[in-house]
């Protein structure tokens, strides 16, 4: 399902108003109509005829970025934060060949994502402060694979649907679920757990650029690929890594084995996906067309 902005009252009197020629835009569809929250989803802009040069927008406080498709539409990537609720403001700006442009805002609907909450009836140890030290160390590191993602923006796009999945592998554990104690959220789980015995193949989802690659307090050994356009996807627990920091990496393309390493009780790989500094669920990323 698609939802269609056909020229509303809102966009026609926006357009009107500005320098752009009435039905610059044909229509704004997102993909899915509806965005599960924690997800990754495609916009696409069809320009009425030749009016529009370029796109350029916001949504959930990241850039995005368009490119032109084969039909002459402009598709860009976006992301809903797990934590997102109702309607966020997708920001456009339509730049006109005369040079003219126009901004649109119109509301994508968000909701709620399929993930199992866990009522704890005790506090859960894990939330228990760190040492200084070592949670010193764990911010600083959080912040490092955060700066690969927020750079990410400014890295051209190297991917192409569609994405190859990390592993084969049987999904251990999957995406967002929580658990909440006194009707607060304590915890989440920000990416995708694949089965896997240690030394077991994990493949690169697309091709990108490896941004980081380092042994972390929690995520043990660590990779990140950046694959332009905001796209970033991050292995965690890994034994050993078959790439290294600036090889540009292809499809499919064995990059790392599966691991013990980090803060966990057994071999797995714990896979990530952001879009910018939102990490969304890796399966939608997968389920992109
Ligand atoms: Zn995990």
């Amino acid at each position: 399902m698609r939802r269609t902005y056909p020229l509303s009252m809102t966009v026609l009197s926006l357009l009107l108003a500005g320098a752009l020629p009435v039905g610059a835009v044909q229509a704004v569809t997102w993909h899915p109509e509806s965005v599960p929250q924690g997800t990754i989803f495609t916009i696409t802009v069809a320009p009425d005829g030749e009016g529009v040069s370029r796109v350029t927008g916001v949504f959930a406080d990241e850039r995005l970025h368009f490119e032109s498709s084969a039909d002459g539409s402009l598709v860009a990537l976006a992301a809903a934060p797990i934590d997102a609720r109702g309607d966020l403001q997708l920001r456009l700006e339509l730049v006109a060949r005369d040079g003219g442009a126009e901004s649109l805002t119109l509301p994508v609907p968000v909701v709620a994502g399929e993930y199992r909450m866990q009522e704890l009836t005790v506090a859960p140890e894990f939330g228990r402060p760190q040492p200084p030290e070592i949670q010193q160390r764990i911010n600083e590191e959080s912040a490092r694979a955060m700066a690969v993602a927020r750079n990410s923006h400014g890295t051209p796009r190297m991917w192409e649907p569609p994405f190859v999945a990390p592993r084969e592998s049987r999904i251990t554990s999957g995406f967002g679920h929580g658990r909440v104690f006194n009707d607060q959220v304590t915890s989440r789980h920000m990416g995708t757990d694949f089965a896997g015995a240690v030394g077991a193949r994990i493949r690169a989802p697309a091709r990108g650029v490896v941004a980081l690659v380092d042994a972390f307090f929690l995520g043990g050994n660590v990779l990140y690929i950046d694959h332009g356009g905001g796209l970033v996807t991050g292995y965690l627990h890994l034994s050993e890594h078959e790439v290294e920091e600036g090889d540009i990496v292809e499809p499919g393309q064995v990059i790392a084995r599966v691991g013990a390493t980090g803060r966990v009780t057994g071999p797995h790989l714990h896979w990530l996906v952001r879009y910018g500094t939102i990490t969304v669920d890796g399966m939608s990323l997968l389920a992109l067309e």
